[in-house]
């Protein structure tokens, strides 16, 4: 997808801030992303969903699977686009698990999706879970892309819009020396 269309389509959901924010981290950034904004507005994440299906559609894709939470509406979406099966895996005692009958069959062609990939760790242990069923593991996909080039799976990689978003420690950053006050992203005053 072109960078100025994603980029609008998440501000115009509130998805995408620019100011000076206070992460939960203790770092300070620029820019907050929160993507469960953009896809709490079905019509306009449906864009990216249509993106990603449109990269995967001449290719043999039995099912698409996400890690819970953020990637369980990424898959169902993309899913119902290509006409294939959606499943999820979650979080048991620290591990990525099928649940709720969820399971692979051996052979299976499948594409793992997530709304947003920023170290990658999620969707590689759904890859490897995957493998461990017999699956075969035919590509990623993201909505937003912020690994800064750190996830760089051996499988194709497709994302609609590329973010590298600088986070900076609180004596270093820039808008603290311009004296600019940083806010909790998510608090009530936050305006988009
Ligand atoms: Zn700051």
């Amino acid at each position: 997808m072109e960078h100025d269309r994603a980029v609008q389509l998440l501000k115009s959901t509130g998805a995408l801030l620019e100011g000076h924010f206070l992460l939960t981290s203790g770092n300070h950034s620029d820019t907050y992303i929160q993507c469960a904004l953009l896809l709490s507005h079905p019509h306009t994440s449906l864009a990216f969903m249509e993106d990603i299906a449109e990269h995967f559609s001449g290719q043999r894709i039995d099912t698409v699977v996400a890690p819970a939470v953020g990637g369980i509406i990424v898959a169902y979406e993309v899913a119902r686009l290509l006409r294939t099966r959606a499943i999820f895996l979650e979080r048991e005692q620290g591990m990525m698990t099928f649940r709720r009958g969820f399971r692979i069959e051996r052979g299976e062609a499948v594409l793992i999706v997530e709304d947003v990939i920023t170290t990658g760790g999620s969707v590689i242990e759904v890859g490897d879970s995957v493998r461990a069923a017999g699956g075969t593991v035919r590509g990623y996909a993201s909505i937003v892309n912020r690994s800064s080039g750190r996830f760089k799976p051996d499988e194709p990689y497709y994302y609609s819009l590329e973010m590298d978003v600088p986070m900076y420690k609180p004596d270093a950053c820039p808008l603290c020396a311009q004296n600019i006050p940083a806010v909790k992203p998510g608090s009530r005053n936050l305006k988009g």
